[in-house]
């Protein structure tokens, strides 16, 4: 008969404005057939991958949810383990026989290794004949499609960016919601039919080998399911103050619209709180939608209400800000579908790869803990390790100085922070980390180095979250907050538990520049 399987990938976790799942569902209508889905647990991949136990746990939470929502529309979400992590396309075709299955439908992921295990899926399926179809659905516009006059991919953001939006203007069809899948007729639930014990798969609560020791936090700071999603959204969106941000759940459970910044909303204040570590200041969506628990046309149609349909994007307002970062993944993906180097582990800029890493494992393992003797960068490495995610004035200034002050190869922070994100994203985490280290599409020169004394300044001005998360510095008062050693007399920086910088701002700063100009160099 004409069942159709819809293969659910990790970053398509939601049913809502789905379009390889809405393409699914119209499929097995067509056919008078059955929906249903297949998430395969791959703990291979995961581990090759280095995904976070924190995110792994996001994933499951987020399932059980869809699960959930999927089983109201009597449409099963079968769960399979993986023993192999290479035998999914088997594992696929062998489900497409035994549940009568015509069509498998999914979402395209760029990532090198996703991109050939889809190939194997098509290749695998095309022997018995099942059709497979894969559709655009992570990034708003398709990549490859906007080019330079040239014909080719943009390298650059803001030219690209200029074309996003004309293109997205143009095209508003890209950012319509896509239709909820219907529901299977309840005839598919009947004990003794042919599908009915689909229905037994149950998402597990932990994995082995990505056991969560904080699972309680996480659920408190970043709650599942796409109704929690929305309201991260809508409170961003909708909601003033925000003031609390270090440990405020990102759904904003615990914050009155009071305070200093009340005035305005969230979304409208988003040019200056966007830069505050302590605030609010940004969505916190990034776990929900490096997960896809909601889409990234769902955040700009959200905008687009307060703008009476228009889509707006520029550097002017909180709401035109905010939506070019959004389009900051669509370009990093862009990036990343374009250079499959990239997803490899290979600089950007090819001629990088000669630079010589100092590469100091005492000096990592330093940073990992927080013990720099940098506040903000060891505040922004302590909330890292605590809640799975950092703002991303502290992702910046964290990984500018691993890469440039401690001059270590920017693939360790990558797999670091791909080991301790809830939001760890290829395209994204590997464009952040090659921007910091220079290697990457920026067209910024290698000399940008920031000044961790002068952004803990600017980004921290009350010291606010350096005392949040560096509790020996709690009681440091005033500006010697940014540089204890510094700015205390002898005597009181010894009562502190807290170490003399690690390296010297200045000194470091030459010695990167020196090996940036000629990579080669020692
Ligand atoms: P908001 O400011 O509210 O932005 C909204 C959304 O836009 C984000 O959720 C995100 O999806 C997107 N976005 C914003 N800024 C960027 C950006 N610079 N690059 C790509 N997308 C962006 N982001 C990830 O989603 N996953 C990662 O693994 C990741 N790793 C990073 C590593 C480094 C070293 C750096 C410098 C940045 C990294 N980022 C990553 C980008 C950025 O820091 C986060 O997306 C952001 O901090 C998430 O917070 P938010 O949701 O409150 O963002």
């Amino acid at each position: 008969d004409g069942n159709v399987i819809w293969f659910m990938g990790m970053k398509s976790l939601r049913i809502e404005d789905n379009r390889g799942l809405a393409h699914a569902s119209s499929l097995a209508k067509e056919r008078g057939g059955h929906l249903i889905v297949v998430f395969f647990i791959s703990p291979g991949d995961w581990k090759m991958h280095d995904r976070a136990p924190q995110r792994i746990d996001f994933v499951l939470r987020n399932l059980a949810e869809v699960q959930k929502q999927l089983q109201e529309l009597n449409i099963p979400l079968v769960i399979h383990t993986q023993k192999k992590r290479t035998d999914i396309p088997k594992d696929m075709a062998r489900f497409a026989k035994e549940w009568g299955a015509t069509s498998v439908v999914g979402n395209i992921e760029y990532e090198v290794d996703e991109c050939w295990r889809d190939i194997a899926v098509i290749k695998e399926l095309s022997k018995s004949n099942v059709h497979v179809d894969f559709l655009e659905d992570v990034y708003v516009v398709p990549a490859g499609v906007l080019k330079t006059g040239q014909g080719n991919q943009y390298s650059v953001f803001s030219p690209w960016n200029r074309s996003w939006t004309a293109y997205l203007s143009s095209n508003l069809d890209l950012i319509e919601e896509s239709p909820l899948p219907e529901a299977n007729d309840a005839s598919i639930r009947k004990k003794g039919g042919k599908l009915a014990p689909l229905f037994d798969s149950k998402v597990p609560s932990s994995v082995e080998g990505f056991e969560c020791e904080n699972v309680d936090y996480m659920k408190k700071l970043w709650p599942a399911g796409s109704h929690a999603a929305r309201t991260v959204l809508d409170n961003f969106i909708k909601r003033k103050g925000g003031e609390n941000g270090m440990d405020a759940p990102a759904t904003g459970d615990c914050w009155d619209d009071v305070g200093p910044n009340a005035k305005e909303s969230r979304i409208g204040r988003y040019g200056i709180g966007r830069n505050l570590v302590s605030e609010n200041g940004s969505s916190r969506l990034s776990p929900y939608l490096s997960a896809g628990v909601i889409s990234a046309r769902a955040c700009l149609r959200a905008t687009m209400n307060l703008e009476k349909g228009k889509l707006k994007v520029g550097r002017s307002t909180g709401v035109e800000m905010w939506n070019t970062e959004v389009s900051f993944r669509d370009f990093y993906g862009h990036v990343l579908a374009a250079w499959p180097r990239v997803s490899m582990q290979r600089n950007y800029i090819l001629k990088y790869e000669a630079v010589v890493w100092e590469n100091n494992e005492e000096h990592f393992k330093r940073w990992c803990e927080g013990k720099t003797g940098y506040p903000l960068i060891d505040a922004g490495m302590r909330q890292l390790a605590h809640s799975s995610w950092q703002h991303n004035r502290a992702r910046m200034a964290c990984a500018m100085f691993l890469t440039k002050h401690l001059l270590c190869d920017w693939r360790w922070g990558e797999r670091h922070y791909a080991r301790h994100l809830i939001d760890s994203d290829l395209a994204s985490n590997n464009a952040g980390w090659q921007w910091s280290a220079s290697t990457g599409t920026d067209p910024q020169p290698y000399f940008r180095v920031f000044n961790p004394t002068s952004q803990s300044e600017k980004c921290d001005p009350n010291g606010e979250y350096i005392r949040h998360w560096l509790p020996e510095l709690s009681g440091v008062k005033g500006n010697a907050i940014h540089e204890p050693f510094a700015r205390l007399s002898r005597s009181e920086f010894e009562k502190l538990d807290y170490p003399k910088p690690i390296v010297e701002h200045k000194a470091a700063r030459e010695r990167a520049l020196a090996r940036f100009k000629q990579p080669g160099s020692t």
